[in-house]
């Protein structure tokens, strides 16, 4: 009994620190501003991790963007829930993946069609959230000019956040961006023999 409640009290103390700490940080982040967030890495999450923050936006009331290079061949969930939302501009590149078109040409036509929808988004000040799905592919293929991609992303509204997703984010990218996450692949179900599950992985 006494044992117990003198780890309550220890807990309370080292809780009270804690909140003191977390409460000084906070009051210390005073800055808005609209925020360019990159999820990168070879685990499964960051195209759902974009999709939920869409997801929250669209809750809230804001304008938002939705460009997705590379997909649009898989019936996506995310498509079918937010592409009648006024809300949502939501535009897909018409081709699949590079190694099912096989065709370097049609994808940078494609690549460079999609973009200047990115870009409109990117100039319109009326948008409060614009999401990228898997631009960095276009940037490692070499379909979209780096320069012009970083330029444009530069130069968006101040108060506009943009989510940039896909493996192998360059170096570039991460140092204009605000917050980055690399998700690490641990498992995944794949490799188990697994086929792509609705809801889960589309
Ligand atoms: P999600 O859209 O599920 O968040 P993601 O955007 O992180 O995934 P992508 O590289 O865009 O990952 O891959 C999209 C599809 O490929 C999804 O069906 C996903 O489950 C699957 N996938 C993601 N990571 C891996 C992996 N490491 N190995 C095999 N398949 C993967
Ligand atoms: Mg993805």
């Amino acid at each position: 009994m006494a044992d117990s409640t003198e780890r309550n009290a220890r807990h309370k103390r080292a809780m009270q620190r804690k909140k003191e700490h977390i409460d000084g940080r906070i009051a210390e982040a005073t800055i808005d501003k609209g925020l360019l967030v990159i999820l990168t890495g070879n685990g499964k999450g960051k195209s759902s991790s974009a999709f939920g923050m869409l997801a929250r936006s669209v809750g809230h009331g804001l304008k938002c963007g939705v460009v997705q290079f590379i997909k649009g061949k898989w019936d996506c969930g995310e498509q079918k829930l937010f592409q009648d939302n006024p809300l949502v501009d939501f535009y897909v590149m018409a081709t699949g993946f590079t190694w099912e078109t096989q065709d370097r040409e049609a994808d940078i036509a494609a690549a460079q069609a999609t973009w200047k929808h990115a870009t409109e988004l990117l100039s319109d000040p009326a948008i409060d959230v614009v999401v990228l799905d898997e631009l960095t592919y276009m940037l490692t293929y070499g379909y979209l000019d780096k320069e012009m991609v970083l330029q444009a992303l530069e130069s968006r509204p101040p108060s506009q956040h943009v989510i940039v997703t896909g493996r192998n984010a360059s170096k570039e990218l991460i140092e204009i961006a605000d917050t980055v996450s690399e998700v690490g692949e641990t498992k995944h179900a794949f490799y188990d023999g697994v086929k792509v599950q609705k809801g889960i992985d589309y």
